[in-house]
């Protein structure tokens, strides 16, 4: 398979720069875990992140602004349903939340924790993630599809560019992630990770996933509404153009799930990220 130049690129970038690479926990769709972070290592990342530990400040953000506030808040983790608002359906965007996503979250997390310098690369379901990159250019460097990252790993393999030092042995995640929130990329699962039933009831809560449901959905906002969880993909994120398994979305979400299972149950990592290490950082939208 054809691979583009800026890929290979990005690949030397890997090779000659401290890279983290910031992994949306959709990957298990396409890759095994804890393969995975051992061959993204190969490929040159020096560390490699879960989204998931964004995604739980997040959750945390949320349920604050849930209580602080009397208007419905539709939840903005999915840039492509932001976008669709902001352009279609002006009337609504006064009910977007000001909370950037756990990308641009974990990008500003990495870039102020760690002492070094990083290039923060994104890897996920979602093309559309990569205007979002453009757009926060500060906290996220590159962005790329779970296709592209399949991609770079055939042609690091053909043309023998994987890296084997004792180093990149581990098959923990660094510095952080979350167990729970590894749910996140479906379809109703920040309301159902939130843990907020004080504060959110089911009946006020209205879960929406692709593109044909979002008027739909954004008209049933009433005076009973306080969330608004919806995601432009169908299925969610599992969902994405970038995912590259044609499996139905039940046996992609089940994937998802078991993930889940498994690791609550195995406690591989010790880098469970508490909330507590990330209170100096921005959660605004750019
Ligand atoms: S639902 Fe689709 S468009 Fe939205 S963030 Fe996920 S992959 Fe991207």
């Amino acid at each position: 398979m054809e691979i583009s130049k800026e890929l290979v690129d990005l690949l030397k970038v890997l090779q000659t720069k401290r890279c983290v690479c910031l992994l949306a926990p959709s990957f298990v769709v396409d890759f095994k875990y804890p393969k995975i972070i051992k061959t993204l290592k190969q490929l040159g990342f020096s560390k490699v992140s879960e989204l998931t530990f964004a995604a739980k400040i997040i959750n945390t953000e949320y349920k604050k602004q849930l209580k602080k506030t009397k208007k419905p808040i539709i939840c903005t983790n999915c840039p492509s349903l932001v976008k669709t608002i902001e352009n279609k359906y002006p009337e609504y965007k006064e009910y977007l939340a000001n909370i950037a996503s756990p990308m641009v979250v974990m990008g500003r997390f990495i870039k102020k924790h760690f002492k070094e310098k990083n290039t923060c690369v994104f890897v996920g379901p979602c093309i559309t993630k990569k205007i979002e990159a453009l757009e926060n250019k500060k906290d996220i460097d590159y962005a790329i599809t779970f296709k592209e990252l399949k991609q770079m790993i055939d042609y690091a393999k053909k043309n023998k560019l994987l890296l084997d030092t004792k180093e990149n042995q581990t098959t923990d995640f660094d510095k952080y992630y979350n167990d729970y929130t590894k749910i996140y990329p479906l379809a109703g699962a920040v309301a159902e990770t939130m843990h907020a039933k004080e504060i959110l009831s089911k009946n006020q809560t209205l879960c929406c996933q692709g593109p044909e449901n979002i008027e739909k959905t954004l008209k049933k906002i009433n005076k009973n509404t306080k969330f608004v969880d919806a995601l432009f993909c169908h299925g969610g994120c599992v969902g994405g153009p970038g995912i590259i398994s044609k499996k139905s979305i039940k046996k992609k979400e089940n994937k998802v799930r078991k993930y889940r299972k498994d690791c609550k149950k195995i406690k591989i990592g010790q880098n469970l990220g508490k909330q507590k290490y990330a209170t100096e950082i921005s959660l605004k939208r750019n």
